[in-house]
């Protein structure tokens, strides 16, 4: 039986996606072989890897003066080549510290040049999105660097650094295709997969054209962008399984009505669980309210006991991988587009019902 599965990632796949995958599997369309066992310079695969990029596009609306890339390495990876590509010029870029992932950026992009951390919400845990002025940026920086919605703390910038004329580079890792946006805000955006596009192994980059081939030469080739941009994502094997099921998810999104339907049924989602949270006398949501998440949703009870026997019996109940990331404890509830709201409606009446048999408990 399948469960309600509120992990961070990897997380939750839509069901009609994982079916198709499924009857799909061992023969795809007239192939005659699963999409696993293609040559990835085949007629049949480029057609996938190409639908894929263009479904994204398409979706994203991403304009043709940037680049669609699909890396491997994960998000991880883009901490370390955005500087070895981006830091090139004044050798300086501009840092929003919002929690552990911007703090790994931030450890990254120091071996490669001067690192200026223009705000930190680390004193705070993270429990808000740092606050800073416009007047802080450094005109001559490479580039500004935030961490768009952080996975861990439940907070998202609900307003985007306005950096000028220095390109922006946010990690959408976890909010990716949860709402619209302005792609031509950024100047690059990477995201690991395995949260809202499909499995772990693909890490989508879209960047901006102006900013690929700035890099020195010396640089590793499989980490320079160029080299993946001039071969379309396929200078060496690409991740192509994990492309295919992307390609199956960005269909699914197409189905359910393109990016502004899910972020209508994002919000609705996310409203369920915060008004919940916000008239409980037992749970409490953590994050601060104007930043709060519309993907990931943290929650404590206040007590440690409390908040082990929550997960405890939600987990029995088939509410599973509630239990908060290990840097922070108590809850989290990751709704990202694939949580059905049926899933996040059977979270809240749980959470209501435990609420009430703890009070009785309290008598
Ligand atoms: C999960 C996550 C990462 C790490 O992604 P990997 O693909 O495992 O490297 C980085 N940033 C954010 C915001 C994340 O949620």
């Amino acid at each position: 039986m399948r469960v309600y599965n509120f992990s961070a990632g990897p997380a939750v796949l839509p069901l009609e996606v994982l079916e198709k995958a499924q009857r799909e599997l061992v023969c795809f369309e007239d192939a005659g072989m699963s999409v696993m066992e293609m040559s990835h310079r085949s007629k049949a695969y480029m057609k996938i890897i190409e639908e894929a990029e263009a479904k994204l596009r398409s979706l994203m609306n991403i304009p043709d003066h940037y680049k669609v890339l699909f890396l491997q390495g994960g998000a991880s990876l883009q901490f370390a080549m955005v500087p070895m590509n981006l830091m090139v010029g004044s050798k300086k870029a501009d840092f929003i510290d919002s929690g552990v992932w911007s703090s790994k950026a931030i450890k990254e992009a120091k071996k490669f040049g001067k690192v200026n951390v223009i705000a930190s919400s680390k004193s705070d845990t993270y429990s808000h999105i740092p606050t800073y002025k416009k007047s802080q940026f450094d005109k001559d920086a490479d580039y500004v660097y935030i961490c768009e919605n952080n996975t861990i703390y439940g907070t998202k910038f609900k307003t985007l650094p306005e950096t000028g004329d220095v390109p922006l580079v946010a990690d959408l890792s976890s909010c990716i295709m949860s709402e619209v946006i302005d792609v031509t805000k950024y100047g690059v955006i990477f995201a690991g997969a395995q949260k809202n596009l499909g499995p772990a192994g693909v890490t989508v980059v879209i960047i901006r054209e102006d900013l690929v081939g700035k890099a020195d030469e010396i640089i590793p080739t499989m980490l320079n962008y160029q080299t993946h941009v001039d071969n379309d994502s396929m200078f060496n094997t690409p991740p192509t399984y994990a492309i295919y099921m992307l390609k199956l998810v960005f269909e699914w999104v197409e189905a359910q009505g393109g990016v502004a339907a899910i972020e209508a049924r994002n919000k609705e989602k996310a409203a369920l669980l915060y008004d919940f949270l916000d008239q409980s006398e037992l749970f409490k949501g953590t994050a601060a309210i104007e930043d709060r998440s519309l993907m990931n949703v943290p929650f404590v009870t206040g007590d440690e006991v409390l908040d082990a026997a929550f997960v405890k019996s939600a987990t029995a109940c088939g509410l599973v991988n509630l239990k908060g990331h290990r840097s922070v404890g108590g809850m989290r509830a990751s709704i990202y587009n694939a949580m059905p709201i049926e899933g996040v409606k059977a979270l809240v009446d749980f959470m209501k019902a435990f609420e009430i048999e703890h009070k009785e408990a309290m008598k």
